[in-house]
Parts: C-alpha cells; structure tokens; sequence
C-alpha cells in the first residue's frame, strides 16, 4: 500500500493528512499545535468521523513521533507511509514545480527564506525532521508559488526600478498556487474544457483570499505579490492600498514602519473595516442584523474582488468561467452573488436557486443557462501536495 503524508509545518504548529492512492479524502487529518509550550496538544480526525485530542507536552518531534505512534490505533501504518510531501510557501524564482527533496533542493528552500521569513524557516524544519526521523523516507515540496512562475513579465514587475527585481528578486510572485492549480484542473475537467484551450478565473476566499487568471492551465495573472498582503480585501490584511499611506501614518500618527505593516497585515481587511470580525460568516450574520460595520466591510469586499477580477481579465480573451472556491467562495451564496452582479458587464446571470444550494457539500454550476459560467468547486490543496508526491515518487512528470 502506498500511503502520502501531507504535512504543513509551521513555526509553533503543524497540520498533517494522510491520504491512500484510492480516494482525495484523507484517511486522517490532525494538527499539532502550541509546540514548544507546555500546552502542546494535537487533535486527530479519522475517515470514519472519529475525533481525539492528545496532550503532548513538547515540540514538533515529540507531535510527530505521537502520531505515528497513534497510527494503528486508526488501523493505520507508518511503514505504508511511502512519500512525505511538504507544503512550503516560497519557491522564488528557483522553483516552478514540484519537486524530491534532496540537499541542493533544501539549501534552495532555505534560500527562499528571506521572500518568507515566517513561513520558510518553518516549513525547512518540518522537512529535516522527517529527513532526521527517517532519512530513507523519500519527500517532496510543493510550493505556494510555483503555478505563479508562468506570469508573463509585464503582470510579475512592479514599476519601479529594475535593477530592485534583478538585484533584490522584488517581483510579484503571488500565491495560493495549489489551490489554484487544483481547482483550474478540477474546473477544466468538470466543464469539459479543452485543456490547450481555456480561460477561466479563479476565486480562492479563505482567511486569505486571492484571484487568478488561468490561460490552458496556466496562471497568467495573479493578485497578490511579493507577500500575500497585495491585492483582495482578506479577514485581516488590506489587500490593495496607497503605497504613499506608510509615509503618512509615518508623518501624522508617528507609526513605525513595523507596526504599521502589523496593522495592515492583522488589524485590517474585514476585521478593520467593520470592526466586528475577520469572520466572513459573523459579518454576514450580523449584516443581517443591521451592523453598519459589517455592511460596508462587505461592500468593499465585494466590489474590490469584482474590480480585481475584472483587472484579471485583462489577460484573457473570453471568459469561459468564473470559478469560487475557499471557505467564504463556498459557502457564501451572498457574497458569490453580490460579485457577479457588479460583474454583469461580463454577462454574468446568478440562477438563485443553485447558487443556494452550492457549497462545500456539492459544487456546481451557479449561473442561469445562457449565462457565462460562475461555479463553486471545493479546493483540496493537501490532495493536490498528495497527488504531486505521489507522481514524483512513481517517476512521473508534475504540472506546472
Ligand atoms: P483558510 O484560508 O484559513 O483555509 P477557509 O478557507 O476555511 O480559511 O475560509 C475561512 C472563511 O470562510 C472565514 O471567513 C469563514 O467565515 C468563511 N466561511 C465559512 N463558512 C461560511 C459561510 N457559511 N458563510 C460565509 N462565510 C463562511
């Protein structure tokens, strides 16, 4: 039996699936979190709906060695554990697909970390424990970054002087890649399109949201940049603001440059605007129940994802569909259908009644017959880490 391990390793946590070749539901999910701290527990989710919670007292090593302690008691092996795939947030320009980990690959990763310094470092230490664990176990790393590596040159410089990209790497690289990856092919797949032939938009809205536009499976447009806070409104993070606005707050409140890039990454988005939450799901609620707050934070939510979606457009030639995935892109019918009424000039027409009842459960198709398409598919990046892995191990050729 080959099974992957999907693993998101982060700074005082990590996130795991594991996954057979059979199905793209994982046959065990956990997360291990507080590492380091005395509150360190990890909570497991099997296939069959059972749940626990275990205290682990210490740090990524001791999480992962509970958990392939915990394996049979879910009838489970680590032996069948045949690749580890990594998700890791920055491959650069050095990475544009996925790829085995060897050492060059992780000197590489580590070299990435400075366009990352939260995220990489993180991600490397998850990889040499495994490598220190189980030194024959072969690992993959699938990066947030590599389906961007296709922009064309005019969509990934900013305009500013050149020699800041050649010298500094300071380019727009964008991210949620697997997501996006996986949902173009998913989409291409269920709306038959051709696959050397199709232009569709993306729409990942999570906790972080981002847009893009795919031309034959590849990104050709992205909305975010350097970092994740360029672009869409997003729980916490700006997105989008005046360059000029640091030197300002700089000038007449006296921030520094640390907290103001910690407000605009944290104290923003949603939660700055209605000054309720970051919860896409609360803000609705509490529209509905007259909060002036969450009404204007979801206007501008809506309208700047239109305004970006439309700027994405730029880069296609006809609009075969307009895909919403991520927590809010799926389970909010509202949202879904405020975005495409100000995008009608796209010819976008919401049919009401499968708008509602698309969702996690059930993606689908949301707009009338005649309409161009807008449809909800559900994302699995850890799939998507799974499948790569899995193709690597076997010899195969990854997509870009
Ligand atoms: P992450 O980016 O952390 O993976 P998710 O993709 O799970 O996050 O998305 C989280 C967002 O999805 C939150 O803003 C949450 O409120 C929103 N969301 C989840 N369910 C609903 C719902 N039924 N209606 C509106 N928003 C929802």
């Amino acid at each position: 039996m080959q099974h992957v391990l999907v693993f998101n390793s982060g700074s005082s946590s990590f996130k795991f699936s594991l996954f057979s070749t059979e199905s793209e539901a994982p046959l065990l999910t956990g997360i291990a979190e507080k590492l380091g701290t005395s509150e360190a527990f990890m909570s497991l989710k099997a296939v069959d709906g059972r749940k626990e919670q275990l205290d682990i007292h210490r740090d990524h090593e001791a999480a992962i060695q509970t958990l392939v302690e915990k394996l049979p008691a879910y009838d489970l092996s680590f032996d069948d554990v045949a690749v580890v795939g990594h998700r890791v947030v920055h491959g650069g320009e050095t990475f544009s697909a996925s790829v085995k980990i060897d050492d060059k690959v992780l000197a590489d990763i580590r070299s990435c970390s400075a366009l990352a310094p939260l995220h990489n470092p993180a991600n490397v230490l998850g990889i040499e424990l495994v490598k220190e664990l189980y030194p024959e176990l072969p690992q993959v790393a699938v990066f947030d970054t590599a389906f961007h590596q296709t922009l064309p040159s005019k969509a990934f410089l900013y305009p500013i002087p050149y020699k800041l990209y050649k010298e500094q790497g300071i380019r727009r690289y964008g991210f949620h890649g697997t997501s996006h990856r996986y949902v173009a092919e998913t989409a291409i797949e269920q709306l038959k399109l051709s696959e050397d032939d199709s232009q569709i938009l993306v729409a990942h809205l999570g906790n972080g949201c981002s847009a893009t536009a795919v031309v034959n499976g590849k990104s050709v447009d992205t909305t975010m940049g350097l970092t994740p806070l360029e672009g869409l409104v997003m729980g916490t993070r700006s997105g989008d603001v005046d360059p000029s606005l640091h030197q300002y707050l700089q000038d007449t409140l006296g921030w520094s440059l640390s907290r103001i890039t910690d407000v605009l990454n944290r104290e923003s988005g949603l939660l700055g605007l209605s000054e309720v939450s970051n919860d896409m799901r609360t803000l609705v609620a509490a529209a509905e129940s007259g909060s002036e707050g969450a009404i204007i934070a979801i206007d501008v939510f809506c309208f700047r994802l239109a305004r970006h979606l439309a700027a994405l457009t730029a880069s296609l030639s006809r609009v075969d569909a307009l895909i919403f995935t991520g927590g809010i892109g799926e389970n909010s019918p509202g949202i879904r259908a405020r975005v495409l009424e100000q995008l009608v000039i796209f010819g976008f027409r919401v049919d009401v009644s499968s708008n509602d009842i698309h969702g996690r459960e059930a993606g689908g198709v949301i707009t009338e017959a005649g309409s161009t398409v807008a449809m909800v598919i559900q994302t699995n990046e850890e799939a998507m880490i799974a499948r790569d892995a899995l193709s690597l191990l076997n010899g195969k050729e990854v997509a870009q």
